[in-house]
């Protein structure tokens, strides 16, 4: 079988995990602010607080920034469903944007009039939420240009997207929002197992930030209103939750952050390839915008023929090639039909980049043979399918 997606695990993360095991700490001990440090120092952001989760970044985040019952958070229907259910653990409502029909990200034309109409509502967000699809950047100086107009705070969902930049700023730098999150799902381009980054340039953020993800608890005399009880005293000044990364998990991540530059190369590298050999075919690749530079998490073509997709997505798993289809409507799920009455047709250019998309396996351990076999067996695929139906 070829994955869609797989990790990269080296002997060097082994022994770094290793040597976590053997030492005194498996977690809160020295893993998690190096590779907290380790992100700062590579996206150039100022503050970094890792968590369980990307999930859980997006949670505290949103928090952070003050979203609370009330509120409207918007974002990209063309996502996981976790960049949306973070406004609703806050008893905040959300709200979705419609993409680019080309890119499958938040399309600033489309959030400005959204804006104008929320405006005369008075009903602005209070946080919108872009997604960088496949670890292609959102052009995020208009939507950063907007945030300051309309008075909104913004979050990058970059949990595809770090080893990327845009406008000669890598992806996590902050330097077009408030806070940049990062996931390190196995499936993503650096992994820690588990795990996810809130990156920020704002003190202040990182350190509510840092609070909520232990329980809202601080050790910290500086912000205790009993500074003097004892060494055992903390205090808890928030309702925080355990959000904390292990040091297991941060050793794993540290020592893959060594490689990420190899693997956005490597990603880039085969993406080449696919784009090079899929020029044959009737389907576009989802492509970068042109002076930003992609991590390549996803290889997602656009059929012409979205009528096609069921049937070429069946025949390519049963194949053993594990194609995948990112992502379903957000607002369609169930859970949001029926709590939150998103009729279909809501954002159109969504759906029907839903209707014509499928993922090709893209990842470290792929060649430049299985790329070609990939998309021959693709081909094939399509071919016979013309045939059939009398060769148009
Ligand atoms: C993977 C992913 C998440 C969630 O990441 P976890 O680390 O699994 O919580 C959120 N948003 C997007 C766009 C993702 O792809």
């Amino acid at each position: 079988m070829i994955p869609y997606g797989k990790q990269d695990i080296s002997q060097a993360d082994i022994d770094a995990v290793v040597e976590v095991l053997k030492s005194d700490w498996l977690t809160q001990g020295p893993e998690v602010p190096a590779f907290e440090k380790a992100v700062c120092d590579y996206t150039g952001a100022k503050h970094a607080v890792a968590v369980n989760s990307a999930t859980s970044a997006l949670h505290i985040a949103c928090l952070a920034l003050g979203v609370g019952a009330g509120d409207v958070v918007w974002t990209s229907p063309i996502t996981f469903v976790a960049s949306a259910n973070c406004a609703l653990y806050c008893g905040a409502d959300v709200d979705f944007v419609d993409v680019d029909a080309a890119t499958g990200n938040m399309c600033p034309k489309a959030l400005e009039l959204k804006l104008v109409a929320a405006k005369a509502n008075g009903r602005l967000p209070k946080v919108v939420i872009p997604v960088h699809l496949c670890g292609h950047s959102c052009d995020m100086a208009p939507i950063a240009a907007l945030a300051s107009e309309y008075g909104f705070k913004l979050i990058e969902d970059a949990s595809h997207a770090i080893g990327g930049s845009y406008q000669g700023k890598r992806i996590g730098s902050c330097a077009f929002s408030d806070i940049t999150v990062f996931s390190f799902h196995p499936v993503k381009i650096v992994t820690s197992a588990e795990g996810g980054m809130a990156l920020t340039n704002s003190s202040e953020l990182a350190e509510k930030m840092e609070l909520l993800r232990s329980h809202g608890i601080t050790k910290a005399a500086s912000l205790m209103t009993r500074p003097n009880e004892g060494d055992w005293y903390y205090e808890q000044l928030q309702l925080g939750f355990n959000y904390r990364m292990t040091d297991l998990q941060a050793a794993l991540g540290l020592s893959q952050m060594a490689r990420l530059e190899t693997f956005v190369q490597t990603r880039n590298e085969l993406a080449c390839t696919y784009r090079d050999v899929l020029a044959q075919l009737s389907a576009s690749v989802v492509e970068p915008l042109s002076g930003s530079h992609s991590a390549w998490h996803l290889m997602i073509v656009c059929l012409d023929v979205s009528a096609q997709r069921r049937r070429l997505f069946d025949e390519m798993r049963r194949m053993g090639i594990q194609v995948h289809v990112h992502y379903f409507p957000v607002y369609l799920q169930p859970y949001y039909q029926s709590h939150y009455q998103f009729q279909e047709g809501y954002c159109p250019r969504a759906e029907q980049f839903y209707q014509s998309i499928l993922t090709l396996p893209l990842h470290c351990h792929l060649t430049d043979t299985s790329v070609n076999f990939i998309v021959s067996q693709l081909k094939a695929l399509m071919d016979s399918t013309v045939n059939s139906e009398g060769g148009h």
